[in-house]
C-alpha cells in the first residue's frame, strides 16, 4: 500500500511538476489539504456503506453557524498521521506548524453558538454516531478584526482563497429554492392543492466538509450550501425582454451566501437574513426527504429514521418547510403531516434575553415566503384553538406564534418540536420556571437540559500537547479518547512534584503566548505575572466593563495609594458586532487603559493590559493554555452556559466567576475551595430589578466606586474621553456592574493572595483539570444521542 506521505510527494509532482525539495510551503499546504480530504473521502465511503446497509436512524444538525476553526491539524491528529507527516516534512526542510499557519480559520460562526455546533460534530464523529451538519457556505465568514488607534475595524474574511481545498463540491445534489411570488389554492379530486407561482428561483449548490473523528471509523459530513442564480429561469426573463430583472435575480441569489451576519445575538429586520435562513433549511430538508424517499419509498416512517435538530431558532423554518413538502409535494393531509413533523424536530434554546429571541415582522416575512407564512399561520391557528380547548387561553399572549404582527420563532419551535433543551442546569431551570413557564405547563416533560461541552481533543490534546503528553505519561490512561479518565489526576492533588511539573508546563505556555503578544502588540509581559484572561464576544452582559473597572481601581491604588500588588497581565480578546456602538466603546476603553498603563513607569510594573486583536478559534488555542485566571463574570442569569469557561478549566485556569451558566456546574464539580465565586445570584438580580435598581445609589454610597468612576472622567488620551461610559454606569448600568463591583474587587484580592501560595494555587489548578471530564462534548452528545435523538453508533 502506498503511504500517505508518498501520496503527498506524488501530488506535488503531478500537480506542480515539483519534487518535495523543490516545492514551496504553499504547495505543500495544498497537497496536504487535498490529500487529507481524499483520505477522508475513502474512509467516508466505507462508513457510509455500513450506515446505508444498517438503515438505522440518523441525526441532522441544522445550524446557521459552524465555527470550524482550522481543519488540517485536527484531521491529521484524528487520523493518527501527524507524526508521520511531521517527520516527512522535517526531513525535507519544512516545519509542519508553519504549514498549519497557512490555513485560514473557516470562520463560519460568530462565537459560542457556532463553536458548539463544531465541537458537537467532532465529538459525535469520534464516537461513530451518524450525524450530518447543515449550514451555509458563507463566502465571507466572521470579519477580520483590526484594532486601529483603539477602535475596532472590520475587514472581509476571504477564507475561501486558501481554505477551499478541504471542500468537495457535489454538483449532483443541487436543489432549487423558491422565493417571493404568490400562492394559489385549487380544489382538486385529491383535496386542496396549493401552487406557488411567479417565484424567484435560486439554486443551492452543496459543498461538503468532511469531519474526522479521533481514531474512529466514522467520517461525517458538514454540508454547506452556496447560492447561485438559476440561469434557466433568468433566460426566460431575458427572452421576455426583462433583462434588468434577470440580472437583479442574479444579484439576489448571489447575495444569499455572501456573508455571515456578524451579530452574535440576533439581527432583526433584515430581509437577507430571512432569505439565508430559508435558503439553507429548504435545501437541507429537500435533500433529507429525497434521500429518505429513495431508500424507503415512503415518508410515513420519516420520524423513525430521521431526527432533525434545530440549533437555536435560526433554522426554525425547517418546520414549515417540512410541512410544505409533505402537504404540497407528497399530498399528505394536514393531520398526517403534522403528526410526522411533531415527532421529527428537537430544538435547543440558547438565550433568554428578550432582545435576542428572534421575531420577524409579518409584513417583512410574508412577501418573501408566502407559502411558508401561510403554513406558520395555520400552525398558529390550530395551536390557539387547542389552547382554548384545554383552558390555556389567558396565556396565549405569551405563547401565540404570531402576536402583534410579529412571528415569534422560539414559540414556533416549542410548539412543533418533541423536545426542547437548555444548555446548562441553571439556564434550563430558568426556561421552565420563567421564560417558557406557560409552555412547560401545557407540555409537561417536553423541556429538559443538556449542559454544553467542548471538543477536548482540540482544546487540550492539540492546543496543549505539552500538558497532554505529560498527563499521558503520568496517568497512563487514554483520556484523549475518554476525558472522564482524566479524573485520575485528582490522586495527585497533594503531590508537590506533580504540581511543580504542571506549573512548569503552564510557564512554558505563558512564554509562548508572551512571544506572540510581543510580536502582535509590541508589549513586553512578565511571564511570572498572573495571566488573567477574558476572551469571548464583547457584550454588555458579559461585563468586560466590570473587568476594566477593576483595572482602573488597581491603577488608582498603585498610582496614588502606593499599592504594590502581585504583577498581573490582563489579556482580552473580543470581537464586537459591527453595529454595536457600546461594545466598540468598551474596546476603545480597554485599549486606552493599555496605552495609559504602558506610559506609566510605575503602574506598568504591576499591571499590563493586552488587547489581542481578531479573537477566533486559532487565537483561542494560543491564549487558553496560558491562562491562570478565567474571567466568567456575566451578570447572573444572562450567560446560558458558556464554553470558554470549560476550555480554560481543562487547561488549568481557575475560574473567577458569577453563579451563571455552566459556572454553576464547574463550581459543583471542583467544590467551593477550587473556584472564586462572587456577585449577585440570579434570584438576587431578579429581586433587585423588582425593587428598582438604582446604580446612582451605589455611586453615592461608595467612595471607591465614586473615585473609580470620577477618575475615568479625567482620562483624556489623544482626544478620547469616556464620559459616556461613566454616565451609562451611573444612570442605567443595565447589567449591574456597580452592584457587583465590591464583591468583584474583594474576590480579586483573594485571587491575588492565593496566587502567592504557589502550592495551593497549583493544587487548585490540578483539581480543575482533573474535574473537567464532564465538560467533554462526548458526554453532551451522548446525552443528545441517548435521551433526545434515540440514535445508535454505526457498528
Ligand atoms: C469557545 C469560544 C467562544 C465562546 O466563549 P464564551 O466564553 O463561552 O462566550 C467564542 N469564540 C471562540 C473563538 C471560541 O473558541
Amino acid at each position: 500500500m502506498v503511504g500517505f506521505t508518498d501520496e503527498i510527494g506524488r501530488y506535488l509532482e503531478t500537480k506542480f511538476g515539483n519534487s518535495i525539495d523543490e516545492a514551496s510551503e504553499r504547495q505543500v499546504y495544498q497537497a496536504l489539504m487535498v490529500k487529507t480530504r481524499d483520505k477522508l473521502s475513502e474512509k467516508r465511503f466505507d462508513y457510509n456503506k455500513k450506515l446505508k446497509d444498517s438503515k438505522q436512524k440518523q441525526a441532522f444538525y441544522m445550524s446557521m453557524e459552524f465555527l470550524v476553526g482550522r481543519t488540517l491539524r485536527n484531521n491529521l491528529f484524528n487520523l493518527g498521521l501527524e507524526k508521520e507527516v511531521k517527520d516527512y516534512l522535517e526531513k525535507n526542510g519544512f516545519t509542519l506548524d508553519k504549514i498549519y499557519d497557512i490555513e485560514p480559520d473557516p470562520g463560519l460562526g460568530n462565537g459560542g453558538l457556532g463553536r458548539l455546533a463544531s465541537c458537537y460534530m467532532d465529538a459525535l464523529t469520534s464516537q461513530d454516531y451518524p450525524m450530518t451538519g447543515f449550514s451555509i457556505l458563507y463566502e465571507f465568514g466572521i470579519f477580520k478584526q483590526v484594532i486601529h488607534d483603539g477602535w475596532q475595524q472590520e475587514y472581509p474574511d476571504n477564507w475561501l482563497d486558501l481554505g477551499s481545498y478541504g471542500l468537495a463540491y457535489r454538483s449532483d445534489e443541487e436543489v432549487e429554492i423558491k422565493f417571493y411570488g404568490s400562492t394559489r389554492e385549487e380544489w382538486t379530486d385529491k383535496g386542496l392543492k396549493i401552487t406557488h407561482n411567479d417565484y424567484t428561483s435560486v439554486i443551492a449548490e452543496p459543498y461538503d466538509l468532511l469531519i474526522s473523528g479521533y481514531h474512529s471509523e466514522a467520517v461525517n459530513t458538514l454540508r454547506l450550501w452556496r447560492a447561485k442564480a438559476n440561469k434557466g429561469f433568468n433566460m426566460k426573463l431575458f427572452e421576455k425582454g426583462e433583462y434588468a430583472r434577470s440580472v437583479e435575480s442574479d444579484v439576489i441569489a448571489e447575495s444569499i451566501s455572501k456573508l455571515l451576519y456578524p451579530a452574535d445575538d440576533n439581527d432583526t429586520g433584515k430581509a437577507l437574513r430571512i432569505k439565508q435562513q430559508y435558503f439553507f433549511t429548504s435545501a437541507s430538508l429537500q435533500q433529507i426527504v429525497r434521500n429518505h424517499y429513495a431508500t424507503y419509498s415512503t415518508l410515513d416512517n420519516l420520524a423513525e429514521k430521521v431526527v432533525i435538530h434545530i440549533n437555536d431558532t435560526h433554522p426554525a423554518m425547517c418546520i414549515p418547510e417540512l410541512m410544505r413538502i409533505l402537504l404540497d409535494e407528497y399530498e399528505y393531509s394536514w393531520e398526517d403531516a403534522w403528526n410526522i413533523v411533531t415527532k421529527t424536530f428537537a430544538y435547543t434554546n440558547h438565550t433568554i434575553m428578550a432582545e435576542a429571541l428572534e421575531k420577524w415582522s409579518v409584513d417583512l416575512f410574508k412577501p418573501i415566503l408566502p407559502r411558508i407564512y401561510s403554513i406558520i399561520a395555520e400552525i398558529n391557528n390550530r395551536f390557539c384553538e387547542w389552547c382554548k380547548r384545554i383552558g390555556a387561553l389567558s396565556e396565549l399572549e405569551t405563547m401565540s406564534i404570531i402576536h402583534n404582527n410579529m412571528i415569534k420563532m422560539a414559540n414556533l419551535c416549542i410548539v412543533s418540536s418533541y423536545n426542547v433543551n437548555g444548555v446548562s442546569k441553571l439556564h434550563s431551570d430558568i426556561l421552565v420556571e420563567d421564560t417558557f413557564k406557560s409552555f412547560n405547563r401545557i407540555y409537561p416533560g417536553k423541556f429538559n437540559n443538556v449542559t454544553n461541552g467542548i471538543a477536548h481533543r482540540r482544546w487540550i490534546a492539540q492546543s496543549n500537547p505539552e500538558l497532554t503528553s505529560y498527563l499521558n505519561d503520568l496517568l497512563k490512561v487514554d483520556f484523549v479518547k475518554d476525558l472522564s479518565k482524566i479524573e485520575k489526576l485528582y490522586d495527585y492533588k497533594d503531590d508537590r512534584s506533580v504540581i511543580e511539573d504542571l506549573e512548569k508546563i503552564k510557564l512554558l505556555k505563558k512564554a509562548q503566548l508572551s512571544k506572540y503578544i510581543k510580536e502582535s502588540t509590541g508589549i513586553n509581559v512578565d511571564n511570572e505575572s498572573i495571566f488573567d484572561v477574558q476572551v469571548k464576544r464583547l457584550h454588555e452582559y458579559k461585563r468586560q466593563l466590570l473587568n476594566a473597572l477593576h483595572i482602573v481601581y488597581l491603577y488608582r491604588k498603585i498610582k496614588f495609594d502606593g499599592l504594590r500588588p502581585v504583577p498581573r497581565t490582563f489579556i482580552f480578546g473580543a470581537k464586537a458586532s459591527s453595529g454595536y456602538a457600546m461594545a466598540k466603546n468598551i474596546i476603545k476603553f480597554i485599549c486606552t487603559l493599555s496605552e495609559m498603563i504602558e506610559a506609566d513607569p510605575v503602574v506598568r510594573n504591576y499591571v499590563k493590559v493586552v488587547f489581542l486583536e481578531d479573537y477566533r478559534v486559532t487565537l483561542a488555542e494560543k491564549i487558553i493554555p496560558a491562562a491562570n485566571v478565567s474571567e466568567q463574570i456575566s451578570q447572573a442569569g444572562k450567560e446560558a452556559s458558556g464554553t470558554g469557561n470549560m476550555k480554560l478549566m481543562l487547561n488549568g485556569a481557575l475560574t473567577l466567576g458569577t453563579m451563571d451558566g455552566a459556572n454553576v456546574e464547574i463550581h459543583e464539580a471542583v467544590g467551593d475551595k477550587n473556584i472564586f465565586i462572587f456577585g449577585l445570584s440570579t434570584p438576587e438580580v431578579n429581586e433587585l430589578i423588582k425593587n428598582g435598581y438604582r446604580p446612582i445609589d451605589y455611586y453615592r454610597s461608595s467612595s471607591e466606586i465614586r473615585d473609580t468612576l470620577e477618575f475615568i472622567r479625567t482620562i483624556n488620551l489623544n482626544g478620547s474621553n469616556f464620559n459616556n461610559i461613566v454616565d451609562y454606569l451611573i444612570n442605567s448600568d443595565p447589567y449591574m456592574c456597580l452592584a457587583d463591583f465590591h464583591s468583584y474587587v474583594e474576590k480579586q484580592k483573594e485571587v491575588e493572595n492565593t496566587y502567592l501560595d504557589k502550592n495551593k494555587w497549583g493544587s487548585m489548578s490540578l483539581v480543575n483539570i482533573a474535574k473537567a471530564g464532564i465538560f467533554s462534548a462526548d458526554r453532551s452528545t451522548e446525552e443528545y444521542a441517548k435521551n433526545i435523538w434515540n440514535i445508535d453508533i454505526v457498528k
